[in-house]
């Protein structure tokens, strides 16, 4: 039996025969699938026309990615192959669930000596304790101990005791992270001390992803990280990428707002992306280091609009950290950074810079942060 997948392209519909699969598609279908299949979509090709679309769908870094690129000629399906290798290089580094991973082996040699690592995962590292210092503490790239103790997103999760809490807890500080510039190296200063860039890393690859695209001549593409977006320039007409963010109370995919943005990446943290839920009380994979459980801030989603993903991705988990006071003001001090809150009590915040330009569904209650007037949607 064939197999038939359904593009929407610009208000159209294009049907291409890509393999042959004899069930119905599933999720992990769909995964085993999208690793081997690029197709190439729309109209005409060649130097004078519309630039064709390559579009690849696979799974890194424990999440569903798309890449979609424009281009002309075959450049589109070229440069499309290389941002997945770039994606795929940076969860072979970076993963801490990848055995042979830069940080498995820093977190394998904690408390010894220092490990070399690629330049990349130095980089974001350096990044991560940047945004430790930022946050005064919140965002954590040592969180390891206690991501690994609440198991959140595994079929292991579960709440632990408070005697576990307090033992994880006592080996989560960022600033034991020494990173040793020259050296190239990485070390954590106590044993069971444990990296987890969970936080970043997706929007680094983000950000190694565009580079390649860029690099083939790609001018337009759209990048998904499991709902982690980048935009390469405007959409092929000129126009800009619209970009929805999820509603955190409805199914994936259904969004309460759009940010029409070129070059920009928007990232989101929230509740609903990976949690268990037992006693009617729902445990999210956001950890506060300083208590040792989930963050509660009031805060259920966290956008963060700014060029580089990899600022994007660190910055939602900052903001959602921080909850939704100091996170706006966090926000406001950045130049080229803009942010969307929604709080438990349905409330949406959004920075000043996005005002005349978000555009948001009817029924919410909207506040831009620092302006005095509520607006209902
Ligand atoms: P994100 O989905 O980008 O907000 O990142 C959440 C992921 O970051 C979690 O799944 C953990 O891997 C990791 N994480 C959890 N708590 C923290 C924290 N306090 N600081 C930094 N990373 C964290
Ligand atoms: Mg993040």
């Amino acid at each position: 039996m064939t197999w038939n997948v359904h593009i929407r392209y610009e208000g159209y519909e294009r049907r291409r025969e890509v393999g042959r699969h004899s069930r119905a598609l599933s999720r992990t279908a769909l995964c085993a699938f999208v690793l081997l299949a690029a197709f190439t979509v729309a109209g005409c090709q060649g130097s004078g026309g519309r630039p064709s679309a390559s579009v690849r769908i696979g799974f890194a870094l424990g999440t569903l990615v798309q890449v979609r690129a424009y281009a002309h000629g075959e450049q589109a399906d070229k440069a499309v192959r290389e941002a997945f290798a770039r994606i795929e290089e940076v969860e072979a580094l970076m993963s801490a669930n990848v055995p042979s991973s830069d940080i498995a082996a820093v977190n394998r040699k904690a408390g010894g000596l220092p490990t070399r690592v690629a330049g990349d995962t130095l980089y974001v590292v350096k990044r991560a304790r940047e945004y430790g210092d930022l946050s005064h503490g919140r965002f954590d790239a040592a969180i390891g101990p206690l991501v690994r103790l609440w198991g959140i997103g595994t079929d292991h999760a579960k709440l632990p005791s408070p005697e576990e809490i307090a033992a994880a807890r006592s080996l989560v500080d960022y600033r034991d992270v020494e990173v040793d510039e020259s050296a190239g190296t990485v070390r954590l200063r106590k044993a069971g001390m444990a990296l987890d860039l969970g936080a970043i890393a997706k929007g680094f690859a983000a950000d190694r992803a565009a580079e390649a695209l860029v690099n083939r001549g790609v001018r337009s593409a759209f990048i998904d990280l499991g709902g982690n977006i980048l935009v390469v320039g405007s959409r092929p007409d000129g126009s800009p990428w619209r970009v929805g963010i999820q509603d955190p109370w409805k199914e994936r995919g259904a969004t309460f707002a759009v940010v029409p943005v070129r070059n920009m990446a928007v990232v989101s943290s929230g509740t609903y992306e990976r949690f268990f839920e037992q006693g009617g009380k729902r445990y999210h994979h956001i950890i506060d280091p300083d208590t040792g459980y989930p963050a509660e801030t009031g805060i259920v989603s966290a956008t963060v609009l700014a060029r580089h993903a990899v600022d994007a991705d660190a910055l939602s988990t900052t903001v959602f950290l921080l909850g939704p006071s100091d996170g706006m003001k966090l926000i406001t001090r950045l130049a080229g950074v803009e942010a969307v809150v929604v709080t438990d009590d349905r409330q949406v915040i959004i920075s000043p810079g996005l005002r005349g330009v978000i555009e948001i569904s009817t029924g919410w209650t909207v506040r831009f942060y620092g302006l005095e007037d509520v607006q209902e949607s």
